[in-house]
């Protein structure tokens, strides 16, 4: 038999249930710096993970669970919790591997601690990852709300160590779903009294971050520049308008979906669009000439093969860990003279919005807009100007010092709750979570 790892999510599913296992975690232990499985047929599971060291980076928890009635892969990633409950969206994705799910799990929520922690919000980072499974696609009528129902009940289970949100491939209709069964939630619709889809302040604040890059390097403002824009969706497209009020001369985008591009075709008539559809292992956009390449669609499209061929001077988009190899790609952009603005530095707005929603939700709320603000220290304009200048100062890249700076935030205790969400694991784990 293959390694764990090595399986597709529909043989690792059928794995645990010829265990009868519907539910197992792995956790960190500190004392003696390994990860403990909560079934021994696990373990090799296990040690995979303490392997993957730089992505798995001493996660406190990752819950998985196969869902009762939809047979989907659910998992939910606790990397650290010491400024507040593990917070960041749930992806509904299919993935060739468990190693390919669990690695853009442990990436994916390791991010969110840091953009948690640089937006000055007072929640640890987490993430959560569904893949539908053994050949069910839970699009069909019914299955769908089943599936975030489920999901719902399963973080319900996991007691407030982690708090869903909407990501890639889950909708507000999805998380209405998911409220229905979870008080850990957020960016529930505004129907049900929240946030709802938090795309269009994710676009806003990105643009914040286009306006740093530009005035740290003397180019002025947006005005007259062109814009690369991989990926248009929830978040690309609305990229499309808002640089269109602020002067931007043109708009090159690609997307691999011919009915989105067609749609803001149409839409658009007031700037200067050169849009298309591409295949979906077609990265030629990044090529174009440009003022900033803007990566809205999937994570790692910034790696050896495409940095070489990169003719825009900045680099500032939406998409998640953006560089293949955080270890070596910012340096290797840095060696071309090219500008990278780290994605956990300026697409922070999404979780922005729906940060304080547990508390109440206002439109135009200030301590939200707050992160828009161009004077104040810790929105992302003023946060991305002190980051680029400590970068030249020192001579490392942007997205060394917003690390340094994300690590050192990330734990800082939560003035009130400190450490509790190893304390929520730990009762899980007493009390039989996975039996
Ligand atoms: P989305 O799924 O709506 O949009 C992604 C778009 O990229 C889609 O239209 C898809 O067709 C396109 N795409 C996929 N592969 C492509 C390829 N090879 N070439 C060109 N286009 C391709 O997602 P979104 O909500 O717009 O988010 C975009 C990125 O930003 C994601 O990585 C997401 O995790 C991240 N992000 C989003 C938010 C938010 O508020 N939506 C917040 C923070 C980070």
């Amino acid at each position: 038999m293959p390694a764990l790892d090595e399986l597709t999510p529909a043989q690792f599913c059928r794995f645990l249930a010829d265990r009868a296992i519907r539910r197992c975690y792995f956790v960190w232990h500190d004392e003696t710096e390994t990860v403990n499985s909560s079934h021994p047929d696990l373990e090799p599971l296990g040690r995979w993970l303490a392997a993957e060291r730089r992505d798995f980076d001493r996660h406190e928890g990752v819950f998985v669970q196969i869902g009762e009635s939809t047979g989907a892969l659910q998992g939910a990633f606790v990397h650290r919790t010491c400024r507040g409950q593990a917070a960041g969206g749930v992806r509904r994705m299919r993935y060739e591997t468990v190693a390919e799910y669990l690695r853009d799990g442990l990436r994916l929520s390791r991010g969110m601690t840091h953009k948690n922690a640089l937006a000055g919000l007072w929640w640890g980072g987490g993430k959560g990852v569904i893949d539908p499974g053994p050949g069910r696609e839970p699009d069909g009528r019914g299955l769908r709300p089943t599936l975030y129902e489920e999901y719902g009940c399963f973080i319900s289970s996991l007691k407030g160590c982690y708090v869903t949100a909407e990501d890639a491939g889950t909708t507000a209709e999805d998380m209405a779903a998911v409220f229905s069964a979870t008080r850990f939630t957020t960016c529930i619709p505004p129907a049900c009294g929240g946030s709802g889809n938090p795309s269009a302040p994710t676009a806003r604040g990105v643009v914040r971050g286009m306006e740093a890059a530009l005035a740290h390097r003397g180019q002025g403002d947006l005005r007259g520049k062109t814009v690369v824009i991989q990926g248009l969706g929830e978040v690309g497209s609305r990229l499309i308008g808002l640089l269109a009020a602020r002067g931007v001369h043109r708009v090159v985008g690609a997307d691999i979906r011919a009915e989105r591009i067609a749609k803001l075709k149409r839409a658009h008539t007031e700037i200067e669009l050169d849009l298309r559809v591409v295949a979906t292992d077609d990265d030629s956009i990044l090529a174009e000439p440009g003022d900033i390449l803007s990566p809205c669609g999937v994570g790692g499209t910034l790696n050896s093969r495409s940095i070489p061929r990169i003719r825009a001077g900045i680099i500032c988009g939406a998409a998640n860990n953006q560089l293949e190899d955080p270890d070596r790609d910012d340096r290797r952009l840095a060696e071309r003279g090219l500008l990278f603005m780290p994605d956990f530095l300026v697409n922070r707005m999404g979780i922005v919005t729906c940060a304080d929603e547990q508390a109440g939700y206002i439109n135009g709320d200030p301590m939200i807009e707050a992160h828009l603000d161009q004077q104040w220290e810790n929105g992302i304009y003023r946060l991305s100007l002190a980051v680029l200048a400590r970068a030249d100062e020192s001579g490392s890249t942007p997205a060394r010092i917003a690390l340094e700076l994300a690590e050192r935030r990330s734990r800082e205790l939560h003035p009130i709750f400190g450490h509790r969400g190893v304390e929520i694991i730990r009762s899980l784990i007493a009390d039989g979570w996975a039996a």
